[in-house]
């Protein structure tokens, strides 16, 4: 049985107010709160076990070596991959897809191949593509989703041509909250040969992933979602993909020898690992994703789910409030307008005032704002340890706002 005061205990932030009102905290997509347990491994690995790894034979060198890398495997046993070697270790997402467009994107794709995306991706999984479309000619092909939202895996198949290199696209809108079916687009792609990059970023959070059932090329997550620490994250490489990418930063660590005229690389996965990572950073990643097996992501995706459909309620109640996306297979994360013109930021300036912190602007998906119509929306993200009482809380300050503002 999921107690969610239980798991609010676990959060010491959680008890805080704000503005002298107890803080509702429903930012959770843009980054999610810490439990206790990450934070007192992050202390105790600065103050009784730190050391640089990898690189020294002493006793601390070989403790912070052992603790990193001991976070593959749990990445991999989140994750669902067969091998820990299949991890990358990086600073988060938008190291993750710069890699694979650097390291593996770059090297192949010529003038006139295409990558297929979804209008509702985040920057990190369009930025990095357009690097790719202004050095290289290579063309990015959007797929539209529907008026509900819902991405449409047929259509992002349809889209395939035979100058068709890669798919990348999200498991969840980090704006609209839409689930997508990346499962069947891996399984449609990999019959016309064409390997998919998942950005796993929010839809990781919410629910059991398992790379090897969807059997996508790439799953990217990072960890600050994950409720770790900000400077974490991975990259799932299937093997296959792994061996056709070059390394894409150079440094120590990702080596085996180094001369004046030539080098060798580390094997992979270390060979696309350059420099000191974050150790710390990772070692309280890893404690972050046993903390949520530990919960069961089960567990986390029932009580979301309630969240969820009672937050649709409630929101659906307030009929001057535009929510963007009705996706049956939504997630706990609402995007909204307000009649009356009111802006986002000014929105959100009154919701802070009443301890509720959610985001305004464009969330880093200007071409799905585009499609919309909007310049910008207030979003309220659920996690784990949010309530139903915190919806109620969320409703009367939209209600604050309706009156201020029509
Ligand atoms: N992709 C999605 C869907 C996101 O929601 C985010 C963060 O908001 C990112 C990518 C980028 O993640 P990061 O900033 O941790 O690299």
């Amino acid at each position: 049985m999921y107690d969610v005061d239980n798991v609010r205990a676990d959060f010491p932030i959680l008890s805080r107010e704000v503005n002298g009102k107890p803080l509702v905290y429903l930012d959770n997509g843009a980054s999610a709160q810490k439990p206790s347990a990450v934070i007192d491994a992050i202390t105790q690995a600065y103050a009784m076990e730190y050391s640089n790894v990898h690189r020294g034979l002493h006793y601390l060198s070989n403790l912070a070596t052992e603790k990193y890398e001991s976070v593959r495997g749990t990445i991999a046993r989140f994750l669902g991959a067969r091998d820990e070697n299949e991890i990358i270790l990086n600073s988060g997402t938008t190291e993750g897809i710069n890699m694979v467009a650097y390291s593996w994107a770059m090297p192949r794709l010529q003038a006139g191949d295409e990558i297929i995306l979804s209008v509702m991706e985040h920057h990190a999984n369009i930025v990095p593509w357009h690097f790719l479309r202004e050095r290289q000619g290579v063309v990015l092909k959007w797929v539209d989703v529907d008026a509900n939202g819902d991405l449409d895996p047929q259509a992002v198949l349809d889209a395939i041509t035979p100058k068709t290199k890669l798919i990348a696209i999200t498991q969840m809108s980090n704006v609209l909250g839409t689930l997508v079916d990346v499962k069947s687009i891996c399984a449609g792609a990999h019959e016309h040969g064409v390997p998919v990059l998942v950005d796993g970023s929010q839809g990781s959070v919410h629910a059991p992933v398992d790379v090897t059932d969807i059997d996508c090329d790439f799953y990217v997550i990072t960890g600050h979602k994950l409720y770790g620490p900000s400077g974490s994250g991975a990259i799932y490489v299937k093997q296959a993909r792994m061996a056709e990418m070059r390394p894409f930063m150079g440094g120590g660590d990702m080596i085996r020898d180094v001369t004046r005229d030539a080098v060798t690389w580390n094997d992979p996965p270390m060979k696309f690992e350059a420099g000191t990572p974050g150790i710390v950073q990772t070692i309280g990643f890893g404690v972050a994703l046993e903390y949520l097996m530990a919960l069961g992501m089960d567990n986390v995706a029932a009580h979301e789910a309630r969240l969820r459909d009672y937050a649709t309620q409630r929101l659906s109640g307030l009929n001057w409030l535009n929510i963007q996306g009705n996706s049956a297979t939504k997630g706990a994360i609402f995007s909204f307008t307000l009649d009356g013109a009111a802006h986002a930021h000014d929105i959100s300036t009154v919701l802070d005032k009443k301890g509720v912190a959610v985001r305004a602007g464009h969330h880093c998906a200007q071409p799905l704002m585009q499609h919309l119509g909007v310049t910008a929306t207030c979003r309220a993200s659920f996690g784990l340890y949010n309530t139903e009482a915190e919806v109620d809380v969320l409703v009367d300050a939209l209600n604050l706002c309706h009156d201020l503002f029509a």
